[in-house]
């Protein structure tokens, strides 16, 4: 983390839910510096749904886990609402993450000995102002399968529990990297409906990691990071549902 003196921070711009600003992260390898991010400048909207774009070892990850106060940068500075993740201690990075972030990855870590919807009852538990475990199985259309173990589900709807277990806790931000990256086409568009669904029925603040570029037509905007950099920013005036997908 950074050692400079604290910077006189101004109000975040209307709908900003996060600035980020010069972000690095150098990670060393023994006598090797790894730079995975160099400088990153973003700002993310509420509401909006974000798609992450670039190629592997692009630095993807690493941004969207600094996002999520899974990790913290070399340098910059991470604002999420009027607070500094990146001078937040690690009781604080806990609670950010437990009380406002929901996390989707790749593969989809439930826990095999729990049904659907006890996978999904074991954050709510946890959490402030969570919705039924039911509710949010609903939502991804998992209403029918609540009783089912990960082992009688098929990858898609794994990943529905993955995706209904983020958004129990009723989350301000959802972060999901590579959500589709396990699944077929025809599973991975049911999964993002279930994406779709929960940004515009709930209003949840979404990105969304792929390196699928069909994927982007479905953003309100598409952040290109090439190299450690953001390369170029895509505002999608028209989004296209799922099911108008093609790969
Ligand atoms: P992406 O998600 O776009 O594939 P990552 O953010 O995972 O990219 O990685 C960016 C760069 O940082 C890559 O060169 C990767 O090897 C390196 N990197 C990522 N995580 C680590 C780590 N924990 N230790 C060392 N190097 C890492
Ligand atoms: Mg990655």
């Amino acid at each position: 983390m950074s050692q400079d003196k604290k910077p006189a921070h101004e109000p975040l711009a209307e709908g900003v839910v996060f600035h980020a600003h010069g972000v690095t992260k150098v990670y060393q390898m023994g006598e090797v510096q790894v730079h995975a991010l160099r400088g990153v400048d973003l700002d993310l909207y509420r509401g909006e749904f974000t798609v992450l774009l670039g190629a592997s070892g692009s630095g993807k990850s690493t941004l969207l886990n600094i996002l999520g106060g899974l990790d913290t940068p070399t340098d910059g500075h991470v604002y999420y609402g009027d607070r500094d993740l990146t001078r937040a201690s690690e009781r604080e990075l806990t609670e950010y993450r437990r009380y406002h972030v929901g996390f989707v990855f790749q593969f989809y870590n439930l826990i095999p000995s729990l049904t659907a919807l006890e996978n999904v009852a074991v954050v709510t538990e946890i959490a402030k102002a969570p919705m039924r475990p039911e509710e949010a199985l609903q939502l991804v259309g998992l209403g029918e399968r609540l009783d089912h173990f990960p082992a009688q589900l098929s990858g898609g709807e794994q990943q529905r529990v993955a995706i209904a277990r983020a958004i129990a806790k009723q989350p301000d931000v959802l972060l999901c990297d590579e959500p589709t990256g396990a699944l077929d086409s025809k599973t991975g568009i049911v999964v993002l409906e279930a994406l779709q669904r929960v940004n515009q029925e709930l209003g949840t603040t979404t990105a969304v990691i792929t390196h699928n570029t069909d994927i982007a037509q479905m953003a309100d905007r598409v952040i290109y990071l090439a190299d450690g950099l953001i390369s170029k920013v895509q505002v999608n005036e028209t989004r296209l549902a799922p099911r108008e997908l093609k790969w």
